[in-house]
């Protein structure tokens, strides 16, 4: 089994806008899908930066930015958006109810050979499959963010995935230039098992005064050699998707452990969700590279 139709992305937010761009980017025919038009003029205005960024650093010929923006094309119905496609890759907010009602969508709509795939942090692909009428065609393909710069794609799948879509999976991805690693079902998968509760315990140590942004954020990337600190990650992620995350954990695993911070839930429902909402635990000036930490946790 190959896929080399079009491929449609579901949902056109941080991550959408990226997946939409690799795909293009490599020649294949992409439908965007969003309910929200502003969203999908964002993403392409999103596309159209991170292209030039790449012109400019002579990473891609100029012509490769024309080609690959001619090869987007949006749309705000998935039944009409998902036609035609070979692959669906759903990348909507992350909520459970929402995914299966709009992979019940994709299934009556896509063509009964198009695979379909989740860019889900962490719902059970197995739970997505069963509100389908072809689990064997689902799969996790769960890309990390900046998507065009980041090489990795974790590949999940749930026990009713056929070895022909897995193989598909991982040799798609790999034709976008990616590393796949397949990983079984179970919340969190690898990547956010091991990355949230991290994120989530550097918030309890704000939260209890133990250290201020500033401190926690460079103890762990100058004494654990990470890019960026586990704060400043979090707001890159987007703090309702952290928040989400740590409670499929908390309600997959049933242990205490996972217990989300108050503070993560208090941010998020003041609608400071990181930078994409302008503020979380730094605040985000457009235009601006320099690292502000949010007046709120401006220690004494
Ligand atoms: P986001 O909030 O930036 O974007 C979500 C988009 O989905 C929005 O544009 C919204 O309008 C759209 N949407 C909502 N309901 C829809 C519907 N019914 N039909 C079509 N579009 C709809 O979210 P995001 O950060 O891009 O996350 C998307 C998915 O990717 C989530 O499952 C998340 O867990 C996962 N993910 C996120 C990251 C990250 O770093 N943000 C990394 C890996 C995976």
């Amino acid at each position: 089994m190959t896929i080399n139709g079009g491929i449609s992305v579901i949902g056109a937010g941080t991550m959408g806008n990226g997946i939409a761009h690799v795909f293009a980017q490599r020649g294949y025919k992409v439908t965007l899908i969003d309910v929200s038009q502003p969203q999908l003029d964002k993403a392409l205005a999103t596309i159209g930066k991170n292209l030039d960024r790449m012109v400019a650093k002579e990473i891609i010929r100029k012509e490769l930015k024309d080609e690959t923006l001619k090869n987007i094309t949006t749309s705000n119905s998935i039944a009409e958006g998902v036609k035609n496609a070979s692959l669906v890759v759903e990348a909507a907010t992350e909520n459970v109810d929402l995914k299966l009602n709009i992979f019940r969508q994709m299934d009556e709509s896509a063509p009964s050979d198009c695979v379909l795939a989740t860019n889900t942090s962490s719902i059970s692909i197995t739970k997505i499959a069963a509100a389908t009428n072809r689990p064997d065609a689902v799969i996790g393909m769960h890309f990390m963010n900046p998507v065009p710069v980041m090489k990795l794609v974790e590949i999940i799948t749930n026990p009713a995935t056929s070895k022909e879509v897995t193989e598909s999976i991982v040799a798609l991805s790999k034709d976008l230039g990616k590393v796949p690693c397949v990983v079984n079902d179970f919340p969190g998968f690898i990547a956010n098992r091991i990355l949230m509760p991290m994120i989530n315990e550097a918030v309890y140590s704000l939260h209890e005064g133990v250290a201020g942004v500033e401190e926690i954020d460079t103890i762990m990337k100058l004494g654990m050699a990470h890019p960026m600190g586990p704060l400043q990650l979090a707001d890159l992620i987007g703090l309702d998707v952290c928040l989400s995350i740590m409670k499929v954990l908390h309600e997959g695993f049933k242990n205490d452990k996972y217990t989300p911070c108050p503070l993560l839930e208090e941010l998020v429902a003041s609608g400071k969700l990181g930078s994409k909402s302008g503020e979380g635990f730094y605040v985000y000036t457009p235009g601006s590279k320099e690292l502000v930490v949010s007046s709120r946790f401006n220690q004494p």
